[in-house]
């Protein structure tokens, strides 16, 4: 049995900070797959190209390079949204398929597992992951939290704005027929609206700990 977490969520859950310190405290690999979608969307955007043409897209996708996933932009809002609008396609989805399913069968740098975050981790890149967990906050509290983030990053921030955006974000994740945002039905819920970072952690650390027993008993 590989120890993987997968780690699923809409935007601004929290997710990603989870997984990091998840993957520290347990010694595993660490794979934002978010990051992958958010490369589609910066080279498109850096070549004027639209993000809603699918083929465009796709060659995109099938042509990432290591180096796509160092651009500066990658967490900005305008990527995001495309990054968002490209998951949508299909060709892209399964494009970046492999090499999700590769990171968590074969971990690098000799490590014995892997905790992966984004949207379909549960339910289509990792179905038989031992540990899956879905991480929710309300709207508000996640456009709060990301509204904050990019003050502190220098960037112009309106709450409005960033709550609308989070909101469009979510019915697009959901609504796609392919891969839609959703909790495996095997996954634990964790609801971080009202817990701050190192409560949430401790959380998923005990939902982890009792998983993976439970996985080594069967
Ligand atoms: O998690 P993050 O905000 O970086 O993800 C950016 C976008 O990439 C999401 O809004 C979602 O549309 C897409 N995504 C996805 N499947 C994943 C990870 C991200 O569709 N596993």
């Amino acid at each position: 049995m590989i120890p993987v977490i997968a780690l699923d969520g809409p935007a601004a859950s929290g997710k990603g900070t989870l997984a990091r310190r998840l993957a520290e405290a347990f010694d595993l690999a660490y794979l934002d797959t978010g990051s992958l979608y958010r490369a589609v969307g910066a080279r498109l955007l850096a070549e004027g190209a639209d993000p809603q043409d699918g083929e465009v897209a796709a060659g995109a996708a099938e042509a990432l390079s290591p180096s796509d996933l160092q651009r500066p932009d990658l967490r900005s809002q305008a990527v995001g949204a495309a990054a968002s609008v490209v998951a949508a396609q299909p060709r892209v989805r399964q494009a970046l398929l492999d090499f999700q399913r590769n990171f968590a069968a074969q971990p690098p740098d000799g490590l014995a597992g892997a905790v992966l975050d984004g949207r379909d981790i549960g339910t289509v890149v990792c179905p038989d992951a031992p540990v899956k967990i879905y991480v929710v906050a309300s709207p508000e509290v996640r456009a709060e939290r990301r509204h904050r983030e990019l003050i502190a990053r220098g960037e112009s921030s309106i709450y409005p704005q960033v709550l609308a955006e989070i909101r469009e974000r979510d019915a697009r994740d959901s609504a796609r027929s392919t891969a839609p945002l959703k909790p495996a039905d095997d996954a634990v819920l964790l609801d971080t609206s009202e817990l701050d970072i190192e409560a949430a952690f401790e959380a998923a650390k005990r939902i982890v700990v009792e998983k993976l027993a439970a996985a080594k008993a069967e």
